[in-house]
C-alpha cells in the first residue's frame, strides 16, 4: 500500500516527474481556410483557433496579437507522442553502433539538437530506450523496431545484450 504525505502548501505539483514537452511559437501562417496555425520549434503546427466562448483566443486574429505570442510556449501533444512533423528528411546517419562501440554519450540522458529530429533504428539484440515525455518512455526496442526522438527531450539508449542501431537525423530542408 501507498502512503501519501500531503504536502505542507497546495502550490505543490506532484506531476512533476510527467511534463509535456514544451514548445516555442516560431511564426504563424493560416491554412487553407483561413485559419491561424502556429509555427512551433519542434517543426510541428498546431491550430489556433478563436472559438468563443470555448477558446477565447481573439488575439490570434490580429497581426499584434499574433506578434506578442511569438516566442511565447505552448504544450505540444504530437512531440510527447513522437509524431515526426511532416515535411522532413534525413540530413545524417550515425552507426551502425553495437553494444561496444555505441557512444557513452547516447546511453546517458541526453538530446537531440533543437530542430531536428532523430529516428533510432534496432538492427539487431534489443535495447531500453528511456524518454522525458508526458507520458514519459521506457520501451525495450528488439530488431527491426523504430523510436522517433522529438529535439531537445531527454533520452537514453542501452544496450541490452548484444545489439546493433543506427540514427537518423532529420530536419526541414528547405527548396
Ligand atoms: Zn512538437
Amino acid at each position: 500500500m501507498t502512503v501519501r504525505i500531503s504536502s505542507t502548501t497546495d502550490t505543490v505539483d506532484t506531476r512533476r516527474d510527467s511534463v509535456s514537452v514544451i514548445r516555442t511559437i516560431d511564426g504563424f501562417h493560416q491554412d487553407e481556410l483561413g485559419d491561424w496555425v502556429v509555427e512551433l520549434s519542434c517543426l510541428h503546427s498546431q491550430h489556433m483557433r478563436h472559438q468563443p466562448p470555448f477558446r477565447d483566443r481573439a488575439w490570434v486574429l490580429t497581426a499584434a496579437g499574433r506578434a506578442e505570442h511569438v516566442g511565447t510556449t505552448i504544450d505540444c501533444p504530437l512531440c510527447d507522442r513522437g509524431e515526426i512533423p511532416a515535411g522532413l528528411a534525413v540530413v545524417r546517419t550515425i552507426g551502425p553502433f553495437d553494444d561496444a562501440t555505441l557512444p557513452a554519450g547516447l546511453r546517458r540522458d541526453h538530446r537531440v539538437a533543437g530542430g531536428v529530429w532523430a529516428l533510432l533504428r534496432v538492427l539487431d539484440g534489443a535495447v531500453r530506450f528511456t524518454m522525458a515525455t508526458d507520458p514519459p518512455v521506457d520501451r525495450a526496442l528488439a530488431a527491426g523496431d523504430t523510436q522517433t526522438i522529438p529535439p531537445d527531450v531527454l533520452h537514453s539508449v542501452r544496450p541490452r545484450g548484444p545489439a546493433r542501431v543506427t540514427i537518423d537525423f532529420m530536419t526541414r530542408v528547405n527548396g
